[in-house]
């Protein structure tokens, strides 16, 4: 399986790192020994003095395609999931400043956090899913996915031009506005809220 992961995806998020909004989904990804399951504990990396928090809502894809057309993108997931995109951005920024890659400060073991439970798109607006995380019992990321510049199905589009989508893929679809730094001790919290109000589907100590 391969994580497949959307930068820059609310512009509001792309303004606060002083970044242009893209024309184009910004595509990167992140191997399978990033995933950090079950709500474990995160262990804060040695390489990194600027860990920061993105919470993403996740995708899994459910079948295999390439060149997916607009149409068939929605068959291509059917639950919606939170997660967690770490990032060392003291890392991130130097490879930004010399034009490398960012597997280093943002594919490494354990930064891509996954909800264990997953929610049926049946029981959700997928334009319209609100989601948050809370820093130690305060918010500090609140977003709406209605504020996607690239939806759910213009990522599957875009993406299987590239990469064939096999089942059980991720697609980590971009961080709303908000995103800071962690230390070690911190707690973190993802909610997607329902109908009948907010669910906590992740949770994350920062040891
Ligand atoms: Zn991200």
């Amino acid at each position: 399986m391969k994580i497949i992961c959307i930068g820059r995806n609310y512009a509001e998020h792309a303004k606060e790192l002083n970044n242009p909004v893209p024309a184009k989904p910004v595509v990167f990804m992140k191997p399978a020994t990033a995933l950090l399951i079950n709500n474990k504990p995160f262990y804060f990396p040695e390489f990194t003095k600027d860990l920061h928090y993105e919470l993403e809502i996740v995708l899994r894809i459910v079948k295999n395609g390439r060149h997916v057309q607009p149409e068939f993108a929605a068959g291509y997931y059917e639950e919606i999931g939170l997660g967690i995109d770490f990032t060392a951005r003291d890392l991130q920024d130097q490879c930004k400043a010399k034009g490398h890659p960012w597997e280093i400060a943002k594919a490494f073991d354990n930064s891509a956090v996954l909800a264990p439970v997953f929610i049926d798109k049946s029981k959700l607006d997928t334009r319209n899913i609100r989601f948050e995380l809370q820093k130690n019992g305060e918010t500090v990321q609140s977003g709406d996915t209605g504020d996607l510049l690239f939806t759910f199905e213009d990522i599957i589009v875009y993406v299987s031009q590239f990469f064939k989508l096999q089942t059980g893929d991720l697609i980590y679809t971009g961080t709303p506005a908000g995103v800071g730094p962690v230390q070690i001790g911190d707690l973190l919290e993802g909610y997607i809220y329902l109908a009948n109000g907010p669910e906590k589907l992740l949770h994350c100590n920062v040891k």
